[in-house]
């Protein structure tokens, strides 16, 4: 991979500001030295940094990934705990109460979602319900808001679709959801906006004491001088403490899987937990903060700091035990499923957060797992303060504490809508029609305080992929926008991590270029409006144009897809609906090069190159047959497999696809090497 090229994102115009992608940039930061260089741009990272820019010192984020949040910030179950479960006297119970309070004041000024829904702690057996009296009490020592013991009557009022075996509940009122990755971002861009510098695809190699401080040195090679570290690596928080201190750290990580329902689900308004365990929280229903069901997460220690496969174990055992609260719960309506991995301490359980004692200079926010996220904002401002205490730091007196938010039209009112497209047509061409998300709102993610980095960055800024087909017809019109719009930028653009390509690389590292003169051309592509790209931009604008109304009409709700599998469509006139790996249940990793069918051609089109030379398309459908003859046409080599001969068992490979495993009917598995998988099966059921 060529990290001299700058990948997909711009400098940003900001003054101040830098946000960059790969390291090989001549002046990747506009300093010599840093007061503060800040490692990892997750939750904890750039509430950090936000917090830091109030002081008067200079301040650089560095992340090993495309984005902000990379890891657990981005895979969790986003509640605002309220603080009744920590242990009395940690460091957990402490800033979950403290960061809990401070949400809605942080959302004032950030403009994120978050509101309180309310939990509840379900009971089976009077052995829960003595746990739930405990945790009452509990929250009192913690001097968390309080909580209520409630019978089986009061909890069936509150949740009907409860199921009937549950006893009890502690109720929680002030339990609140956010959407984690929109707190980062609206962090971090505040942060931008107040002078703090952020350098991304550049993962920390090396921290070690020098004169100034510390030297931290990036996988590229480039070392950053600073007079003080703060340590927010996430789940390599402690082998980064390690670097430095003597004092050492362990994570054992633990993964929790989750299945993600399409939002015509609506079983419980509530986050519903289940009396917790010796093993945490255990598995709940919850609510996204975008209004979706979902539940999970499971909770299995592994050794590996990077695997974010999901299993079909796992996926079994969430959906199981998910059922004790919710009986009717299935997979029909799944969408998505993910992994979160946590950074648990592996000796005491608990946060690390401060100093460590015998590295002056050296801050830790290591070891946050759960409620790391309701703790976020109260741990920032701790240690931002205790880091400007030892930097000497005085107040930055033109800190603005207030953020702008990008138009977000699921967010507005119909004259709101209207008056944003009279002002800018783009926000009226839909792309993607599951979520509604308009190309003005892509548009606005490119030019941001941070520009969005990569694809997986505009799904998480607006929503675009989120919805029934995830992505499956919209992929190909927002990456051909994100070409078009930063001129420069040209396949292959990224997913979230360094090498985790749209479309495959050969072996010199470039994108396989089509001849889209051999009558390869958008008229193969089944009919779609607006979703399907094709090889002249200024067409589809043009047609998109003529359609031009305001996108989003006033509903965040998607369509559904057939839960039963059987050839669902979106809509009459947006074309063929595939349905997305995981409705078919198919674990794995969350690699790049997956695609229906048509997202497959439209990239060929839109992009004008191959999306794979090893392609094996799982599925029979009209539309597997098409791309198949498509790829072949185009050079690839393709294995067709009938999902009526072998089941798709796993798909492997990080960060892009390398095999899809077969499972026949009698349970042989066969591996299959391939850089691009096509799964297509939504006709056949
Ligand atoms: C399954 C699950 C469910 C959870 N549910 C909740 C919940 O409901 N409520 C709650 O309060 N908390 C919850 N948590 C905990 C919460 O998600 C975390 O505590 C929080 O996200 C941690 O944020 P962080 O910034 O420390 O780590 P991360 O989000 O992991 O961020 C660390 C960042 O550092 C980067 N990085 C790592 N190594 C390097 C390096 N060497 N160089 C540069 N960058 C690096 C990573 O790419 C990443 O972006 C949950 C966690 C999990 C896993």
């Amino acid at each position: 991979m060529d990290m001299t090229r700058r990948q997909f994102v711009k400098v940003a115009g900001a003054a101040g500001v830098s946000a960059l992608m790969g390291e090989g940039l001549a002046a990747c930061a506009t300093r010599d030295g840093y007061d503060v260089v800040v490692i990892g741009a997750g939750v904890i990272g750039c509430c950090t940094a936000r917090e830091l820019a109030r002081y008067d010192a200079s301040v650089l984020v560095v992340e090993g990934g495309l984005d902000v949040a990379c890891g657990a910030t981005r895979a969790n179950s986003g509640i605002v705990h309220t603080g009744y479960d920590p242990l009395p006297g940690t460091s957990k119970a402490r800033y979950n109460v403290e960061g809990a309070r401070l949400f809605e004041s942080w959302q004032r000024d950030l403009g994120f979602t978050y509101y309180k829904n309310g939990a509840l702690v379900l009971a089976f057996d009077d052995a829960d319900m003595a746990t739930l009296e405990e945790l009452r009490l509990r929250a009192q020592a913690n001097g968390a808001p309080e909580t209520t013991v409630i019978g089986r009557d009061e909890l069936r009022e509150l949740e009907p679709n409860v199921s009937p075996e549950a006893v009890g509940a502690l109720s929680v009122p002030d339990s609140g959801v956010c959407d984690p990755y929109g707190l980062t971002i609206a962090a971090a861009e505040n942060a931008a906006d107040n002078g703090v510098e952020f350098l991304f695809g550049s993962p920390v190699t090396g921290v070690e004491a020098s004169a100034e401080g510390y030297r931290v040195t990036t996988a590229a090679g480039n070392a950053y001088a600073a007079r003080a570290v703060v340590n927010a690596a996430g789940i390599n928080s402690d082998l980064i403490n390690n670097m430095v201190s003597s004092a050492k750290l362990a994570i054992a990580p633990k993964r929790g899987e989750y299945h993600l329902f399409e939002n015509t689900v609506h079983a419980f308004t509530r986050t519903m937990f289940q009396t917790p365990s010796d093993k945490g929280k255990g598995v709940l229903v919850g609510v996204a903060a975008f209004g979706n069901q979902f539940c999970g997460p499971n909770s299995v220690a592994q050794e590996s700091r990077t695997d974010v496969a999901t299993t079909r174990e796992g996926l079994d055992e969430v959906l199981q035990k998910a059922a004790r609260t919710w009986p009717d719960v299935g997979a029909g309506n799944v969408i998505s499923n993910f992994v979160g991995l946590r950074a648990s301490n592996a000796d005491t359980g608990d946060f690390v957060v401060g100093q460590a004692e015998d590295a002056p200079g050296f801050f830790n926010a290591a070891c946050i797992d759960s409620p790391g996220l309701a703790s976020a904002p109260a741990i920032a401002q701790d240690l931002a303060s205790q880091v400007a205490g030892y930097l000497g730091a005085g107040d930055n007196r033109d800190f603005n504490p207030k953020r702008t938010p990008a138009p977000l039209l699921v967010m507005m009112d119909e004259d709101q809508k209207a008056a944003l497209v009279a002002q800018d047509a783009a926000y009226g061409r839909e792309v993607c029609h599951c979520c509604h998300v308009s190309e003005g709102e892509l548009v606005a993610q490119l030019h941001r305080p941070i520009p969005a980095g990569c694809l997986d960055a505009l799904k998480w800024r607006t929503g675009a992929t989120m919805g029934p087909c995830q992505g499956g017809r919209c992929t190909a019109r927002i990456a051909e926008i994100v070409m078009r719009e930063l001129g420069e930028a040209e396949p292959p653009l990224q997913k979230r991590f360094a090498g985790s390509t749209l479309v495959g690389e050969d072996a010199d590292g470039q994108a396989v270029r089509l001849d889209l003169g051999d009558g390869a051309t958008a008229s193969e592509i089944p009919a779609g409006k607006g979703a399907s790209a094709n090889s002249d931009g200024a067409a589809n604008d043009a047609a998109a144009d003529e359609a031009a109304a305001p996108a989003g009409a006033g509903e965040a709700t998607a369509p559904a897809a057939g839960a039963d599998g059987g050839g669902a469509t979106a809509s009459e006139d947006d074309g063929p609906f595939e349905l997305p790996r995981a409705h078919w249940r198919i674990p794995g990793s969350r690699c790049a090069g997956v695609y229906s069918a048509r997202c497959t051609m439209d990239l060929m089109d839109a992009l004008g190159c191959l999306p794979g030379e090893n392609a094996v398309v799982w599925g029979d459908t009209d539309l597997a047959r098409r791309c198949a003859e498509r790829l072949r046409a185009a050079g690839a080599s393709v294995e067709v497999v009938l999902p009526q001969s072998e089941s798709l068992a796993r798909v492997d490979g990080t960060p892009r696809v390398e095999e899809a495993v077969f499972e026949a009917s009698d349970g042989t598995l066969r591996a299959v090497p391939c850089d691009l998988l096509v799964v297509s099966a939504a006709m056949s059921g």
